[in-house]
């Protein structure tokens, strides 16, 4: 478990493939702790394969290297500890239905880091304030919107006191009214210094939070650089393709 590199995410080369397809091609990709990088490409370009690879939902390629705070990605007993230190968010929520809202926050820490129930409902209702929905906290997932709902996913990723958090297009299946309340309850994370990894098509989100923006293609990583590079001053012709399309 030596520490590799002082970033908090360091992929190196990083190749994945469904049996004769190849996904990634090669991925290198450094995030800093504190940083906000948002991840941007059209549909079946690698986007989802990336972010999952990071927590080792998907397996990859065994020459490559993925480090999540000094420790090597992969199968063994040091698994549990990046995934302790990784919270992801979904497209399509994943909470548990048969759980309140509440207890849905508490439970993680409860079954993984052994914090006893009391603790772990103070900081569950605090987080749910911090989300903006303590009043839903006794409601059960299927009686809240579409947009609470993933704004308890987010209080629930955040019980674990991630090192990062992930984000799979959180705003996707959500119906257009309740895509602002989770960007908000993002933007004001992106704002206290959490580091993040965001897969998204809200560009206007992404040039207004990100640090770093990443535009992929086929499997690669086509080009990076600050919202105003990638958005205002794209170099490869790729970047300025896909931008014409969903601008
Ligand atoms: P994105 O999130 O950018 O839309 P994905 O990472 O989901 O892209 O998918 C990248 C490519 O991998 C796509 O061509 C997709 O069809 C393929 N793919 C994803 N999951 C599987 C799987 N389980 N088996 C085979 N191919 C897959
Ligand atoms: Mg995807």
């Amino acid at each position: 478990m030596e520490k590799t590199t002082s970033s908090l995410i360091s992929i190196r080369g990083l190749t994945k493939a469904y049996g004769t397809f190849t996904v990634l091609h090669g991925i290198d990709l450094d995030v800093a702790e504190g940083e906000v990088v948002c991840v941007i490409g059209p549909s079946g370009s690698g986007k989802s394969t990336l972010i999952r690879c990071i927590n080792h939902l998907e397996a990859f390629q065994p020459d490559s290297t993925i480090t999540v705070d000094g420790i090597r990605v992969a199968p063994g007993p040091a698994l549990a500890k990046v995934r302790a230190e990784v919270g992801m968010v979904f497209q399509s929520f994943n909470l548990f239905p048969h759980m309140t809202v509440l207890k849905n926050v508490m439970i993680a820490p409860m079954r993984v880091r052994n914090t006893p129930a009391a603790e772990a409902e103070r900081k569950a209702r605090e987080l749910l304030s911090r989300v903006g929905i303590s009043e839903q906290a006794e409601k059960f997932p299927g009686q809240l919107s579409g947009g609470q709902q993933q704004r308890v996913a987010i209080a629930r990723a955040l019980a674990m006191e991630p090192r990062v958090l992930l984000f799979d297009e959180p705003t996707s299946a959500l119906d257009p009214e309740m895509v602002g309340e989770v960007l908000d309850v993002m933007r004001k994370l992106a704002g206290t210094g959490v580091t993040m990894v965001i897969v998204t098509h809200e560009m206007g989100f992404a040039r207004q939070v990100a640090d770093r923006v990443i535009f992929m293609d086929g499997g690669r990583l086509v080009e990076s650089g600050t919202p105003s590079d990638i958005f205002d001053n794209p170099k490869e012709a790729r970047t300025r393709g896909f931008l014409r399309a969903v601008l």
